[in-house]
């Protein structure tokens, strides 16, 4: 029988460089599936329907909680992200580590339904350079970015409660790291705790 994945999750303030980390990790991390979100947000001119997210109307995400097809979601800006839950438990059958990148409340959420999920926070070096690069990329106008700011300030107070923090200072630092987070998961004590009972059973 294949071994079940792990279900991995990491969460970071919008603007920390998700789309960046993600292309540069995703092809090191070997026996890794990436799950694609189902938003309503509009559409960014550099995204493809399909690659990121798969776009669609707030009544047809609506739908989609009312049907329980998702395993989380949240409002997140004004707008819903939701991960699919089939498509997370299929992959983890098949034995592959699934990545969810959510927000803050939607990582809550599945600690409270899969305690055995380990959770990584990648973080900004300082919120000025957060702004910085908010404002770079050009893709929200003043009062989105504001509005993201003031999101972000909230979820870094959150990181405490995390597995792993780490800084995103830069890519190659913070690719290595979340390699041997992801290749050191399963030693963490999340499931060493039966192997540790096991052998003590007769002491
Ligand atoms: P963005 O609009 O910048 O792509 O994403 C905004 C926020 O939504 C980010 O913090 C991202 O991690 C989060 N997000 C993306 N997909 C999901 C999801 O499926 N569920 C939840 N809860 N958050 C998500």
């Amino acid at each position: 029988m294949t071994e079940r994945g792990l279900l991995i999750v990491f969460s970071w303030p919008s603007g920390v460089g998700k789309d960046t980390v993600l292309r540069a990790f995703m092809p090191r991390c070997a026996n890794c599936a990436l799950s694609i979100s189902t938003t309503t947000r509009l559409i960014r001119r550099d995204e493809t329907d399909g690659v990121a997210y798969n776009f669609v109307s707030r009544e047809a995400f609506e739908s989609m909680i009312a049907a329980g097809e998702l395993l989380e979601y949240a409002e997140f800006a004004g707008n819903y992200y939701g991960t699919p839950a089939s498509w997370v438990e299929e992959k983890l059958n098949e034995g592959k580590n699934v990545i969810l990148e959510i927000e803050l409340r939607g990582a809550a959420r599945v600690r409270e339904l899969r305690p055995e999920a380990l959770f990584v926070f990648l973080m900004p070096p300082s919120l000025k350079i957060l702004e910085e690069r908010l404002r770079r990329r050009g893709t929200e106008d003043e009062a989105e970015i504001k509005r993201r700011l003031k999101i972000a300030k909230e979820e870094i107070k959150l990181g405490e409660s995390y597995d792993f923090v780490i800084v995103n200072e830069d890519i190659e630092r913070t690719c290595g790291l979340l390699a041997a987070v992801v290749s050191a998961a399963p030693c963490h004590v999340k499931y060493g705790r039966d192997a540790l009972r096991e052998v003590l059973k007769d002491a």
